[in-house]
């Protein structure tokens, strides 16, 4: 986080530096060019003053004192030359030939040459533009800077001195300059001056510049950085978990409170869906270990990740081996399972019953996935349903039996009748039916009552077990009428085993009485009935023979009515 801002103040430095740069820049050049000017002033104002000084003492005739004038101003500070020249660019006032053309022009001997004549002295070289640039009657003087040895700039200024009205009786009135006045001098002292004011601008733009930098740092850290240190720790606890960690607001910077208080609430309120979702995994896993049906989860990877306690009962092993094991080895049959899980969220995933560790097992397995489809594990979920299964037995014997002869009933006997008719005619096999009712019943209970004759009802169904096979299920078929489905079984085995059933009857003795039986056969295909009813309504038929027959004894249904 230190580098953010030392990244904004990189930048702001940078900014101010080169604003500060410019700044100096552009007023050290300004004042640079505003003390050259001064001095351009200054030089010009005494160049003109030296004139002005030159002309009085010429005027009053003294033309040899200008020398002693000229070499005088030389003392000046600064002042590093001072020439008078003719207009050729020559020094005046060094040879006599000035002296010749104004005593010539005079006619007299007026001004007396010099006796230590030196050669003349070409300060301005024959041709300088200068030189014609000042013959001009609109030209005030020539300014020109160089440097001396030292490096030093120097400003020169050349000046004509004009042809006045006064002069003209001496030099004539030929020219419009008299002459020229050279004057050079020395910007050393501005330039010092310059450099010491440039050099404080420069310490001082420093000096802001480092208060400003300063400022804004101890502004950027108590303002931003410290925030968003803050921020970036309480973001810190927030992944370890400990989502009830708060930032500070400072009430510095608005953006920032807002940005904490949004972070505050956003914190609480996941605070809160975490202690939500703690307590329903608490609820889940409460649910979970002490739900009775058995609970095995994975993991996307096919781990086991959950075993409930009930599962480790369910299945006899402990959790640390169904983990061990694979999970399509829950109960040691991983084709099941498999093929179970493969059928899982189709039309054919139904719980299925095993039998596994001495009970009967409820086996629903799915694929746990998200609600775009991908899987995230597989679950299974283990019922015991022995004693359900038991009691469901129960039911069914129940409800297919006979309460009082312990054998199938009437709606059992139609189930029965239908699949071995189905069979029968699918299989081409011979079928046939016994269907028998005992005689004169009525007057049975009507002479020993109705009890005993209970008891010979439970005797016939005794009888009817010890008769007939299993599979021929016999049947009470209402009141004390009897049905037996003989599967496999032709004409003349029906008869005869009608028969042996007629005389096991006649031949019983219960509680020293005796009854007889009427019985009714129907066969298939030896008669064409359309199905398993239009045999019983056949074998009915055979039985109302019989009775009217005189009763005990055997009749076959002929033909389908
Ligand atoms: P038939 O020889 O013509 O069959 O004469 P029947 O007297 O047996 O006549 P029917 O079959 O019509 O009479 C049935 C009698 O069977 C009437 C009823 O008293 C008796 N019965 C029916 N169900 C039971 C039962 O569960 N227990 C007892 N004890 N008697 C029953
Ligand atoms: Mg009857
Ligand atoms: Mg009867």
């Amino acid at each position: 986080m230190r580098k953010l801002g030392y990244r904004v103040l990189l930048l702001l430095g940078v900014t101010l530096l080169a604003g500060f740069l410019g700044l100096t820049l552009f007023f050290t050049r300004h004042e640079e060019q505003a003390s050259l000017a001064q001095g351009e002033r200054m030089v010009l104002l005494l160049s003109e003053t030296i004139i002005e000084g030159l002309q009085t003492v010429m005027l009053s005739g003294a033309a040899e004192s200008t020398r002693e004038y000229i070499h005088n101003l030389k003392k000046l500070s600064d002042i590093r030359e001072v020439v008078v020249l003719r207009n050729d660019g020559h020094e005046a006032f060094r040879d006599n030939r000035t002296i010749i053309d104004v005593n010539q022009r005079l006619g007299s001997d007026q001004f007396p040459k010099r006796q230590l004549e030196v050669p003349p002295l070409a300060v301005i070289q024959p041709g300088d533009p200068i030189l014609n640039q000042l013959a001009s009657i609109d030209s005030e003087a020539v300014v020109r800077y160089s440097y001396d040895a030292d490096d030093r700039r120097l400003l020169t200024v050349f000046m004509p001195i004009r042809n006045r009205d006064s002069c003209q009786g001496c030099h004539g009135s030929i020219q419009v300059n008299r002459g020229l006045v050279k004057i050079s001098t020395s910007l050393a002292r501005i330039e010092e001056e310059l450099e010491r004011a440039s050099y404080s601008a420069w310490v001082g733009v420093f000096s802001a510049m480092l208060s400003i930098l300063i400022m804004t740092y101890v502004v950027i850290t108590r303002s931003v950085i410290r925030p968003i240190e803050q921020m970036k720790r309480a973001m810190g606890y927030v992944v370890g978990k400990q989502v009830e960690r708060f930032i500070p607001q400072y009430g510095s910077c608005e953006e920032f409170d807002n940005m904490a208080a949004s972070f505050n609430h956003m914190t609480a309120e996941l605070h809160r869906y975490h202690r939500g979702l703690q307590s329903e995994q608490q609820k889940l896993e409460t649910i979970i270990h002490s739900a009775r049906e058995g609970i095995v989860v994975t993991d996307q990877q096919g781990d086991v990740v959950l075993v409930n306690p009930a599962a480790e009962l369910l299945l006899g092993k402990a959790a640390p081996r169904i983990r061990d094991e694979d999970f399509s080895n829950i109960i040691d049959d991983p084709d099941y399972i498999n093929a179970s899980l493969a059928s899982s969220g189709t039309e054919n995933s139904i719980p299925e019953t095993v039998f596994y560790n001495g009970k009967l097992l409820n086996i629903y397995t799915a694929m746990i996935r998200t609600p775009d489809g991908s899987p995230l594990g597989a679950a299974a979920l283990i019922r015991d349903v022995t004693e359900e299964k038991k009691l469901e037995q129960q039911l069914r014997q129940v409800s297919n039996t006979d309460a009082l002869t312990g054998l199938n009933n009437r709606r059992r006997f139609d189930e029965l009748l239908l699949e071995e008719f189905d069979r029968a005619c699918r299989y081409k096999l011979d079928i046939a039916i016994i269907l028998f009712d005992v005689d004169h019943f009525k007057k049975f209970n009507d002479e020993h009552g109705h009890d005993q004759g209970d008891r010979v009802l439970q005797a016939i169904g005794n009888k009817m077990l010890e008769v007939f096979r299993v599979i021929d299920a016999p049947c009470r078929y209402g009141g004390e009428e009897f049905v037996v489905i003989l599967p496999s079984t032709n004409r003349d085995g029906a008869i005869m085993v009608a028969e042996r059933f007629r005389q096991a009857v006649a031949q019983m003795v219960v509680d020293g009485l005796c009854v007889t039986v009427s019985i009714g056969v129907a066969v298939w295909p030896l008669v064409k009935y359309d199905n398993g009813q239009a045999m019983v309504k056949g074998a009915d038929n055979a039985l109302y023979q019989a009775k009217h027959a005189g009763r005990n004894r055997v009749c076959l249904a002929q033909e389908s009515s």
